[in-house]
C-alpha cells in the first residue's frame, strides 16, 4: 500500500520537493506550535499548526535546514522523539481503535483487521462475540455460521480458519487463556509479531512497537530507518525510543498516519509534524487543499470505536447504518 502511494505522488513530485527545498521551517530545531495549546478540534489545531509553521519563514530557519542525508545519528535520534512528542499533543487521544473487552476479543479481532479498517471490524465483531463469547465457544462452531458472521471483513474464509484455529490452541494450550508472552502468541495460527504486540501491548500492559502499513511508511518518511523489513523496523525503532513508549509512540503514529500522512496523498500543509519531517512535499502542501484530505477527525470523532469502556480518550465514532452503540458492550 505504501509504495503503491508513494508512486501515485510521484507526478507532482518534482515540484514539490522543490517547493519543500524552500519551506520555511525544516529545521528540527523549529517545532511548530503546540496543537495541543490552540483551541479548536484536534484537525483544526493541526491545521493551525502548520500553518503557523508555514507562516513563519525566516533566513535562521532556511540556513538552518539540513538535508536528510547529512543527519548524524544523534540529529535523527532527536527529532524522532521530538515527533513523538508532537504527536502525543496533537493526538493525546490516540488509543487502540478495536473494540474489545478482553484479550480474547482484542486477539480475534487485530486478527479479523488485517486488509480492512478497524471500524468495520468493530461493526462486526459484536454479533461475534454475543454467539461465541469464548475460545472454547468459538473452537466448537460450526465454520459456515462463522465465515457469515465475518464475511464484511473480507478474505473470510481464511480469517474463519485463523480464528477458529487460533480459538481450538488457546483452548487445547493454554486453558481458554490468551498468553501474555510473545513467543506464545506467535505460535497462534494467524497470530505474527503485529498481532502479538497490539494484544500485549493493549490487553496485558507490556511494552511493544506495531509496526503496521502505517508505522512502516511513516517511519521510513521521517529517516528513522530505511529497512522494509517489520522485524528490522521494530529492532531499530526500539534503540531509538524509551521501551515506555513504545505502545503509545505505536498508536500515535497509526493515528497520523491514517489521519494526516496518508500512503497516496499524506496532506503536508496540515500536517504540524512538517517543520520535523524529511518527506515534507510527498503530498499536498497548499494549507487549504491539504485541510480537506485530512480524515475522520473532519466530522469531529477521533476514535472508531462504537463501543468504548468508560475511560476511553477520544470520543466514539458515529455509529454505522444498522448498529447500535452498545450492541456488543
Ligand atoms: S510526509 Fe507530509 S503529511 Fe507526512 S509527516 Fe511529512 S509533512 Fe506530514
Amino acid at each position: 500500500m505504501s509504495a503503491k502511494g508513494n508512486s501515485a505522488v510521484g507526478e507532482q513530485g518534482a515540484s514539490k520537493r522543490a517547493n519543500a527545498a524552500k519551506r520555511p521551517s525544516a529545521s528540527p530545531a523549529k517545532a511548530p506550535a503546540s496543537p495541543a495549546k490552540a483551541a479548536g478540534t484536534p484537525a483544526e489545531r493541526a491545521v493551525k499548526s502548520s500553518a503557523k509553521a508555514s507562516a513563519t519563514p525566516s533566513a535562521k530557519t532556511a540556513k538552518a535546514a539540513k538535508p536528510a542525508k547529512t543527519e548524524s545519528r544523534l540529529g535523527m535520534v532527536r527529532r524522532a522523539r521530538k515527533i513523538n512528542r508532537e504527536l502525543a499533543e496533537v493526538y493525546p487521544y490516540a488509543h487502540p481503535e478495536l473494540d474489545f473487552r478482553n484479550p480474547f476479543e482484542l486477539l480475534v479481532a487485530t486478527v479479523l483487521s488485517a486488509q480492512t479498517t478497524d471500524l468495520r471490524v468493530n461493526q462486526t465483531t459484536p454479533a461475534l462475540f454475543a454467539r461465541y463469547p469464548t475460545p472454547e465457544d468459538l473452537a466448537a462452531a460450526d465454520p459456515e455460521e462463522i465465515e457469515e458472521l465475518i464475511r464484511p471483513t473480507g478474505f473470510f474464509r481464511a480469517k474463519t480458519k485463523s480464528i477458529m484455529g487460533l480459538a481450538a490452541a488457546l483452548r487445547d494450550d493454554f486453558g481458554g487463556e490468551v498468553p501474555g508472552r510473545l513467543d506464545d502468541l506467535v505460535k497462534l495460527p494467524g497470530v505474527g509479531r503485529k498481532t502479538a504486540f497490539v494484544v500485549l501491548g493493549n490487553a496485558f500492559g507490556v511494552p511493544g512497537i506495531t509496526v503496521d502499513t502505517h508505522f512502516m511508511r511513516l517511519a521510513r518518511r521521517w529517516k528513522w530507518t530505511d529497512q522494509d523489513d517489520p522485524v528490522k523496523i521494530e529492532a531499530e525503532i526500539a534503540e531509538i525510543f524509551p521501551k515506555s513508549e513504545w505502545t503509545m509512540l505505536s498508536h500515535r503514529v497509526i493515528f497520523h498516519g491514517r489521519r494526516i500522512c496518508h500512503a497516496r496523498r499524506p496532506a503536508c500543509g496540515a500536517c504540524p509534524i512538517a517543520p520535523l519531517c524529511p518527506a515534507y512535499g510527498e503530498g499536498e502542501t497548499d494549507p487549504e487543499k491539504a485541510k480537506k484530505l485530512l480524515k475522520y477527525e473532519k466530522g469531529g470523532y477521533p476514535g472508531q470505536r462504537l463501543n468504548p469502556p468508560p475511560d476511553y480518550p477520544g470520543r466514539p465514532a458515529p455509529p454505522a447504518v444498522g448498529v447500535s452503540p452498545g450492541a456488543g458492550a
